[in-house]
């Protein structure tokens, strides 16, 4: 069995000679999930000048009259660029993002402001340039605002506008060929004859990859049959640049999918140190180094294992192939409520929910049901327990490792 970290490891080299390569423009709107290729530098300043902050008076608190009065002499809205100037003893009545006029050091807000006619008095104690969104503040001109590799999320799109960007250079999706394997499989929506059971994987993987930005090329159910599986196997592989399926990598009669990865390509391994997802095969889909054939991500077919391996294994390397840096598993600290038994041997995803307890701690509370096949064991948790390889059990009160994952579901 390979232990985690290096079957990752040879996972993303396999994986690094592939990459999605071309690139294409897109529209902002279009570019959500996206990876860019190229860095983003910003052609401006923002904001573009100095404005207001606030609704208020701006005037040259540097200069104040001997009285400490100013006399009101325009009114500046947000939009509004006419040419004002302010002089010693003046001020502008000035809205929230108008643009700072000429001469004016302070912005004074509204509610610290005494009115009379066009006359004003500032209430209170002040400090000069307060209230003023200095141009360039946010972004300034020339700075690379967003690096290449980045997956494009709302906020991203919200700051390319924000610099005038409308249309940017991403990389091409990956292209995913999906097929489950199994007699039993049943799609929902149809009777359940005696045996079946309703395919469950399919509903998760695809919003999954779907989320990871890749395009994908439904291939249904496969019946357990070494041909039929041969046949799909060839099929996508020369449409797709992954192939991935559920079902059929373990040791039972029907389960041919190593087989025929051996017979059509090369299998990498096949077993993984890790609780759940044991038998998880990946390989390239041809024997030819040089052709450009799909690489299979054999997925176990119970549904815990399918989707904790999809995260850990197949998620990252997806990842890298469409030009993305690979984040690691950015895990926090958090206090067991409850022991976990866990016998030494393989890392342990346990599935669990954290919170925050009234002390600013973080709590893991441990799922009562820890089997493979248990898909509500994800659905009602949001944190995977994670125990190393050489663990034992872990008592109440410990500290641990946590993984949260609802983010890629
Ligand atoms: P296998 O890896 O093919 O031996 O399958 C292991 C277990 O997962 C069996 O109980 C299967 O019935 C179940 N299983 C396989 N594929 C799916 C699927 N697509 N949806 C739900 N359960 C599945
Ligand atoms: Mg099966």
């Amino acid at each position: 069995m390979r232990p985690y970290e290096e079957a990752l490891q040879q996972l993303l080299s396999d994986v690094g000679t592939l990459s999605a390569g071309e690139v294409c423009e897109t529209t902002i709107v279009e570019s959500i999930g996206r990876v860019l290729a190229e860095d983003i530098v910003s052609p401006m300043n923002v904001p573009p000048k100095d404005n207001s902050a606030m609704d208020g008076y701006a005037l040259k608190m540097q200069e104040p009259s001997e009285d400490e009065t100013w006399l009101v002499t325009a009114t500046r809205l947000a939009g509004d660029a006419s040419e004002i100037t302010v002089n010693s003893g003046d001020a502008v009545r000035i809205m929230t993002g108008a643009e700072v006029p000429d001469g004016a050091d302070t912005v004074i807000m509204q509610e610290e402001i005494e009115r009379d006619g066009d006359l004003i008095k500032v209430v209170g104690q002040h400090k000069l340039g307060e209230n003023i969104r200095r141009a360039g503040n946010d972004i300034a001109q020339g700075k690379t605002i967003i690096a290449k590799g980045t997956c494009l999320d709302a906020s991203h799109l919200g700051l390319l506008a924000s610099v005038g960007v409308a249309k940017v250079r991403v990389y091409r999706k990956p292209v995913v060929a999906l097929l489950s394997t199994g007699d039993e499989l049943t799609e929902p929506g149809t009777p359940l004859e005696a045996g079946a059971i309703y395919n469950s994987n399919r509903y998760f993987l695809f919003p999954m990859l779907q989320r990871l930005g890749c395009e994908i090329i439904d291939f249904g159910t496969i019946k357990d049959d070494r041909e039929a599986i041969s046949n799909a196997f060839t099929d996508a592989s020369r449409q797709a640049d992954f192939v991935i399926t559920t079902g059929g990598v373990s040791v039972g009669d029907a389960d041919y999918v190593k087989e025929v990865l051996d017979e059509l390509g090369s299998i990498d391994f096949w077993k993984v140190a890790i609780k759940p997802g044991k038998p998880f095969a990946c390989g390239s889909l041809s024997k030819n180094q040089d052709e450009n054939a799909g690489y299979l991500f054999g997925l176990p077919g119970n549904p815990v294992s399918a989707i904790v391996t999809f995260m850990l294994l197949a998620r990252p390397a997806l990842q890298q192939f469409s030009g993305q840096a690979v984040e690691g598993l950015s895990m926090l600290p958090a206090r067991l409520s409850a022991s976990v038994k866990k016998r030494p041997g393989r890392m342990d995803f346990q599935r669990a929910n954290y919170s925050m307890s009234d002390e600013g701690e973080l709590i893991v509370v441990p799922f009562n049901s820890q089997s493979s096949g248990v898909l509500s064991s994800i659905a009602e948790s949001n944190c995977f327990i994670v125990l190393e390889r050489d663990s034992g059990n872990v008592a109440e009160g410990s500290r641990v490792s946590i993984l949260p994952f609802r983010q890629w579901l």
